[in-house]
């Protein structure tokens, strides 16, 4: 019999499951509340449970291997960054980021990302697989287990690390669920943020399914030719389809839209930038964050000076655009995604050679 992952089941799938074992469903909830909520992964510590049970437990469920490979932590000592092995061969990674007394954590939900934006470290790899539900939400466990001693807490899950969300919305929606779930870790969901670069079935789709859930938009440019150089998906859904489905959105939801616009020199920060975005973002209510750009290696962009994205920064400001400048937090550790797997694939090649 195929072994089930037993991170995706909710207690009551569970409870229905050891039903047919003879096992209660006090027990059952007992598991749950191990793995979800005392993150624990090993069966074999599971320690008032029987050890019958936890025998059973190992022959009829597995848990995602996921293992964390290093860290890295910038010097500001703002941002880390994990990288991750699934099944003990693909890499992926997450970043936790801490402000203030809040801890944001920023997962995964593909490895590699068959959108292929021009400027995009993720966009360059092969694109292996959508990350399921468990694999998902174990990125936020490993880095929750390990805070969990210093009696800290991630607070906001952002869906801004490696891949689409939204080519794996079912997967993505689902390890919301869990870690909103009361049981586990009972992250409110106004506290998840989804980051799409625009596919306009889905952003429809979470305004009528998940009214709760924050999108951010990676916009980068609101002129079409621009973005179509850019982002190759906006040849499919123009800056105008766009629009159509995030004032449905807006119109179901009410949540504020943030857009995400990477600063790149001589690109996308011109006059004419700064009007067509001004008009695209006085469509909606919204928050503009301008984020510098992170050089990848071998890609012909430019991240623009300090003066220049001030300058960018106030002609928004000016325009009274709610907006924010990001510094470049963690440029150390290499925060933009997929940089710090595509470093560790070049120095475990160099070995190989
Ligand atoms: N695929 C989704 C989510 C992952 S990308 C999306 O595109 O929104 C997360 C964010 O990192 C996006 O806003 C993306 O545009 C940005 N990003 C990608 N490469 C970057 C780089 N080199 N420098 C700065 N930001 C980058
Ligand atoms: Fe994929 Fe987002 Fe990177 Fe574009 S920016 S290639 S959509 S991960």
């Amino acid at each position: 019999m195929e072994k089930v992952d037993i991170l995706s089941l909710d207690v009551k799938d569970l409870q229905d499951i050891l039903k047919e074992h003879k096992i209660n469903g006090f027990v059952a909830r007992q598991i749950y509340d191990f793995l979800h909520n005392k993150l624990e992964f090993n069966f074999d510590n599971f320690n008032n449970i029987k050890k019958e049970t936890r025998s059973l437990l190992k022959d009829l469920f597995y848990i995602p291997e996921l293992k964390k490979v290093t860290s890295l932590i910038s010097k500001d000592k703002q941002s880390e960054k994990y990288l991750f092995s699934l099944n003990d061969k693909l890499l992926l990674e997450s970043v936790l980021l801490t402000h203030d007394n809040r801890k944001t954590l920023c997962v995964s939900s593909q490895i590699g990302c068959p959108l292929r934006c021009d400027f995009c470290a993720t966009g360059t790899m092969k694109f292996e697989k959508n990350l399921t539900a468990s694999e998902i939400i174990m990125q936020f466990y490993l880095i929750q287990k390990d805070l969990k001693k210093k009696n800290q807490k991630i607070s906001n899950i952002v869906y801004m690390g490696m891949g689409e969300p939204f080519l794996n919305y079912d997967n993505v929606i689902k390890s919301v669920n869990i870690l909103n779930n009361p049981n586990g870790q009972n992250i409110s969901k106004r506290n998840f943020t989804i980051s799409t670069s625009g596919l306009i079935n889905e952003i429809k789709k979470l305004a009528d399914d998940e009214k709760q859930v924050h999108l951010a938009i990676s916009l980068h440019s609101a002129i079409q030719s621009v973005r179509d150089k850019l982002m190759p998906i906006n040849k499919r859904y123009s800056l105008e389809k766009l629009a159509e489905s995030l004032k449905y959105y807006q119109d179901k939801t009410n949540n504020r839209i943030t857009f995400e616009y990477i600063l790149i020199d001589d690109l996308n920060m011109d006059k004419d930038a700064v009007s067509a975005l001004t008009k695209f973002i006085k469509q909606f209510n919204a928050h503009v964050n301008l984020i510098p750009y992170n050089k990848v290696f071998g890609k012909p962009y430019i991240t623009p000076s300090k003066t220049r994205q001030h300058a960018f920064y106030n002609a928004l400001k000016n325009n009274k655009i709610n907006v924010t400048l990001r510094d470049t937090k963690g440029q150390d550790i290499a925060a933009a995604c997929g940089q710090l797997k595509i470093k560790k694939e070049k120095e475990q090649d160099g070995k190989n050679n």
